[in-house]
């Protein structure tokens, strides 16, 4: 009989085949002493939530009540919200990143960032992750910000909010976009400086040549980011915005009096650009800034959009007007700028199983972590009890990309089903949620 939907025993086994599931969940570890729900339970739980998408972990409670999931997490009885917040704010971060590098290569090796090569290289993106935000609640490594907003009566009034931002890495070229890495941003320090750690961090995790292109926005367009990609050996596009002082001014007044170098039109989704494009090429590469004269390639796109409505039973078209505008560190020759154009825009961001899928569908509750003060205690080198460093909101974070590199392996690189039935990442996270419910309670998973 021909399969009609997909089961948690099928994504298990490929998971335990494919990606060693099981060992890496071994190797899971806290700072509790002796519990009696061991580490590897709680990442496999919280794994599992995310694979469902369950938006809370109040939802995630009710279903440790089915024995069916019990024993898929290995425990013999189901447990509560205290337990995993105990155990996930003292989480060793290190077997979580360690199977996220493992993951990632091991995607890699099976080829599954070949499709979508632009010019033959693999491209990969940095962007700015914010996780939680609030009014009232704050530990000792939140970030703040002041907020202007108004009260019931209309008056102005100033809070500080307080919240945790991180700069992750993520491979954008192909269908399967997983995370390589994030980096934290600490009090007091920008994006930029976290992203400078970030980037130095990932030739040891991965080694220099995982991928060959980055992308970044207007922020990280300094020299410093700039001369680390190219000791590293990265090639870079920058999107620059108006702000971008002199290299903007400098670009626009050298393209001012001239033809563009290349006028292309392309038509998406009912949508056509007509785009005009100038670039510097090599030869007339701008300095970056009035102190760092280091030379760079700039490409700029000026586009009209048109889109098609239908109104009252007319069509009437509908245009906008956009300019764009990139640094580059890649040659003309082998990269011409409608394919810097086709790099530097953000339409990945937007794409499924991007960014937007990661922020909009992924989005499970987890502020129960936040400032959390119910943790483990530990002696530190003079002798005194302490709270050990919070890490639960990191933990939350890595299990879930560690969760979303899996499931898009599995729909976009596995499933027969999802290829032939047309199953989005969603759809199939509903199939595989509903096993559990399905289930006979008394089946004992295969481990
Ligand atoms: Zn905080």
């Amino acid at each position: 009989m021909k399969e009609k939907s997909h089961s948690l025993a099928s994504f298990s086994t490929y998971l335990n085949k494919g990606f060693d599931l099981r060992q890496h969940a071994r190797q899971m570890a806290d700072a509790r002493q002796g519990p009696e729900i061991s580490p590897a339970s709680v990442f496999l739980a919280l794994l599992h939530a995310f694979v469902f998408r369950l938006p809370s972990f109040q939802q995630l409670d009710a279903e440790l009540a089915h024995s069916y999931l019990q024993h898929w997490i290995g425990v013999e009885r189901p447990f509560r919200d205290d337990t995993l917040r105990y155990s996930l704010c003292g989480f060793n971060l290190e077997p979580l990143e360690h199977m996220l590098v493992d993951l990632n290569r091991r995607l890699k090796r099976s080829k599954a960032f070949e499709a979508g090569r632009v010019q033959g290289h693999l491209v990969a993106a940095l962007d700015g992750i914010e996780v939680l935000s609030s009014f009232s609640r704050r530990c000792e490594s939140c970030l703040e910000r002041r907020v202007i907003s108004k009260d019931p009566t209309g008056r102005r009034v100033e809070q500080i909010q307080y919240y945790h931002r991180a700069v992750g890495c993520q491979m954008i070229h192909s269908p399967v976009k997983p995370f390589l890495a994030v980096e934290w941003l600490r009090p007091g320090e920008g994006e930029d400086t976290a992203a400078l750690r970030l980037l130095s961090r990932l030739p040891r995790l991965y080694g220099s040549r995982f991928f060959d292109i980055l992308l970044l926005d207007a922020l990280y367009a300094q020299s410093p980011i700039l001369q680390l990609l190219q000791q590293i050996g990265w090639e870079a596009v920058i999107c620059l915005k108006q702000d971008c002082r002199d290299l903007y001014q400098s670009a626009v007044g050298l393209f001012a009096h001239r033809l563009p170098d290349l006028r292309l039109t392309e038509r998406r989704d009912h949508k056509t650009y007509r785009v005009q494009l100038w670039d510097t090429g090599d030869s007339e590469a701008l300095p970056l800034t009035l102190h760092n004269p280091q030379p760079v390639r700039v490409v700029r796109s000026q586009e009209v959009l048109e889109r098609n409505h239908y109104r009252q039973g007319e069509l009437t078209t509908h245009q906008t007007d956009h300019e764009w505008l990139w640094i580059t560190t890649l040659p003309a020759q082998a990269f011409p700028a409608g394919v810097i154009r086709r790099l530097g825009h953000d339409r990945w961001k937007n794409e499924n199983n991007g960014w937007m899928d990661l922020t909009k569908h992924w989005a499970f509750k987890h502020g129960f972590l936040h400032a959390c003060r119910h943790r483990p205690k530990r002696t530190n080198p003079s002798g005194e009890r302490e709270l050990v460093p919070n890490q639960g909101l990191a933990a939350v974070t890595l299990i879930l990309l560690i969760a979303f590199g899996l499931c898009s392996a599995f729909v976009l690189r596995h499933s027969k089903l999802a290829r032939r039935d047309r199953l989005t990442t969603i759809a199939v996270a509903a199939q595989l949620h509903r096993c559990i419910s399905k289930a006979p309670p008394s089946v004992r998973a295969p481990t």
